[in-house]
């Protein structure tokens, strides 16, 4: 067993270098920091990456995730910063059609597929040749159900096109950013295949599923997490830059080489006196160990030199406006907010923020919407043009902007995609063969905090292992 004072040495002696300070880099070094390791993260843009906090008009809104989903390592982070009892449930979880006029879409545990095809949303959605179409599902032999994969073939085989179209293919687009023939059943419904073998039916299946508990946000953001992770591994003699991009990642012996380009910034600015007060103005530095934890662009430019042949790339880029509104009621008039009804509409999604967190501070009069546009093409007066005219189509037709924020991602792909496993698994692979450097983030561990979280905890279990006992 080694002496805790060489443990202690040699953890001081060893240099982790952190590419991209989303949740996956912030929890990397947090838990290289907590054993004494030499921790520096860079970030190209702002500390946060999409768990981050802006301030809208006169409220602190999260930019992009706002909803946990909790798993133990959730759970584990949240308890270290005592922020367990500030979970808060959603007021709401009612969907509308974001369409000419607006629909509410049925209630369903199963991304949009009915228990009760003659509910009146269905029947307003479907009309009524949709809904015998779909009652059709209780009548046909249980045997044609097998163990359906994919979900958009299993509802249209049950319950014909208008329901996989109308009805799911929302939910899947708007949630999982899929096609439904490109949803995995058992990864995004892992109980419906059980369900629908014991009902004998598909909306029967669907009617035996619990309706899930509504999603949790965190009182204040969950940006908030971030935010805390940061001066915690600052606290840990970690350190951490903003604006700064890795450029380029070099292996020379048994050290990584990084180049850094930081921000374009004047004298002054806040980026610039970050970068200079923790020495970032330097274009280069050198660590023992590289952890990889950007988004998926970032990720394959780094790895381009070193790793031959990767899967094509999977993620989505979407642009997202946030936006404090004014002449729009306070009231959940349409839930928690709209999917687009077609899948190559302008606008993905709406979300009405203030209606599913109510208790969120605000300022008086002025509503959050958060507005989903699919690409990284349209300007940002333009989003903020269409981000207005999808919010007053759908509450109040004198919806005005008071203050926005347009930021862009590049989203992981879902957990549930077709062929999402092996891709991740070809990825991995690859990497494991290069030494002294890890890959975490959500297009390695599918998109999502929780997923991320556990995924960026796991890894660095291993890396402290391989640095302090050298297994
Ligand atoms: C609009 C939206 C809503 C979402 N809602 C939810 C939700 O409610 N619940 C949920 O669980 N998940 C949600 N997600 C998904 C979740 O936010 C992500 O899966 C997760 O936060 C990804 O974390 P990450 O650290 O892997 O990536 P990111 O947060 O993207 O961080 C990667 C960082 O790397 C930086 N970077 C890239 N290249 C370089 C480089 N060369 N040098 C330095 N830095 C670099 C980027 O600037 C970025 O900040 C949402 C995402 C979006 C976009």
């Amino acid at each position: 067993m080694p002496d805790t004072r060489d443990l202690v040495d040699a953890a001081r002696s060893h240099t982790v270098g952190i590419v991209g300070g989303g949740i996956a880099g912030l929890i990397v070094a947090w838990e290289c920091a907590k054993v004494g390791m030499t921790v520096t993260l860079w970030e190209a843009a702002d500390v946060g990456g999409m768990t981050r906090l802006d301030t809208v008009g006169d409220t602190t809104v999260d930019v992009a995730a706002g909803a946990l989903t909790r798993n133990a390592a959730v759970d584990g982070v949240l308890d270290a910063f005592g922020m367990t009892g500030e979970l808060v449930p959603a007021a709401t979880t009612a969907r509308w059609l974001l369409q000419k006029t607006p629909l509410a879409l049925p209630e369903s545990p199963a991304l949009g597929v009915p228990a009760n095809p003659f509910a009146s949303e269905v029947t307003s959605i479907i009309g009524w040749g949709g809904v015998w179409r779909a009652y059709l599902d209780r009548l046909k032999p249980v045997l044609t159900i097998g163990n359906a994969e994919n979900l958009g073939e299993l509802v249209r085989e049950r319950m014909g096109a208008k329901v996989r179209d109308r009805l799911v293919a929302p939910h899947t687009r708007a949630e999982l950013r899929l096609d439904p023939d490109g949803v995995v059943i058992d990864v995004a419904l892992p109980e419906l295949n059980g369900a629908l073998t014991r009902a004998g039916s598909l909306s029967g299946g669907v009617g035996l599923l619990e309706q899930p508990a509504p999603p949790l946000g965190l009182s204040g953001g969950v940006g908030r997490i971030a935010a805390a992770l940061r001066a915690r591994i600052g606290e840990l003699g970690g350190t951490v830059y903003d604006h700064a991009r890795v450029t380029s990642a070099r292996q020379t012996g048994d050290e990584w080489t990084l180049q850094i380009a930081t921000a374009d910034a004047e004298p002054g600015e806040p980026a610039q006196r970050e970068a200079t007060q923790g020495d970032a103005a330097h274009s280069e530095a050198t660590v023992q160990h590289l952890v990889i934890a950007s988004d998926e662009r970032g990720a394959r430019e780094l790895l381009a030199a070193h790793v031959v042949a990767l899967p094509a790339e999977t993620a989505t880029e979407q642009t997202v406006v946030t936006l404090a509104v004014g002449g729009v009621p306070a009231q959940s008039i349409r839930g928690a907010g709209l999917y687009a009804a077609e899948g190559d509409a302008a606008v993905a999604r709406v979300d009405h923020v203030t209606a599913q967190w109510p208790n969120m501070p605000r300022g008086s009069g002025q509503e959050i919407f958060r507005v989903t546009i699919p690409g990284h093409t349209m300007a940002d007066d333009r989003a903020i043009e269409a981000s207005i005219s999808a919010i007053a189509a759908a509450y109040a037709a004198d919806a005005r902007v008071l203050d926005a924020r347009v930021e862009r991602f590049l989203r992981a792909q879902d957990r549930a995609a077709s062929g999402h496993a092996d891709r991740v698994a070809t990825i991995r692979a690859s990497i494991a063969k290069l030494p002294q450097l890890d890959v975490v983030g959500a297009w390695v561990a599918g998109d999502g905090v929780a997923e991320v979280v556990a995924d960026a905890i796991q890894t660095a279990e291993t890396i402290r292992r391989r640095a302090l006992f050298a297994g």
